[in-house]
């Protein structure tokens, strides 16, 4: 078990977005068109989706989206829970690829998770696509961000 548990916040979609870029530390090249958008506008062009956890393994820190207090509490339980398997992935040091493999073992708990409170899977609670989970997964992406942005749980923003 991790020494101390992570410490939880209730951070804004905007500022979560900023930090999940990078925008809040040195920023990277591919980066910086991505930080000026949402400093002057809030938005990043072509992303419709808004993040609700977020784990900040720098400074071991759970970032919840305050929408996420409209949920109901499976929901809301699984994505917490999801968070926290970040926190001990870190803490045992354990050895990965890519950021994708330990996003691999955190969805798959939050997935038994919530159907063990009689919901339906990840998916449809979610409503993450199955291709988007295998795209993470599969180590493809590179890692540019300080904190990658396969370390977000996404809600579509209308939902
Ligand atoms: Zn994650």
């Amino acid at each position: 078990m991790p020494e101390s548990p992570p410490e939880i916040v209730y951070t804004e979609a905007r500022e979560m977005k900023y930090m999940l870029y990078g925008c809040n530390s040195k920023s990277h090249p591919r980066a910086s068109q991505i930080c000026k958008e949402l400093k002057e506008t809030g938005e990043i062009t072509n992303d419709n989706t808004s993040t609700i956890g977020l784990y900040d393994h720098d400074r071991k820190v759970i970032h919840l989206n305050p929408i996420i207090r409209t949920y109901d509490k499976p929901v809301r339980d699984s994505v917490i829970i999801h968070e926290l398997v970040h926190h001990m992935q870190f803490s045992a040091d354990i050895p990965y690829q890519c950021f994708g493999q330990l996003e691999e073992t955190a969805y798959d708990i939050q997935d038994r998770y919530i159907k063990s409170k009689g919901r339906k899977d990840i998916f449809t609670e979610l409503h993450l696509s199955p291709l988007y989970l295998f795209i993470i997964f599969s180590c493809g992406r590179d890692d540019i961000f300080s904190v990658p942005e396969e370390y977000e749980n996404e809600l579509p923003k209308n939902n």
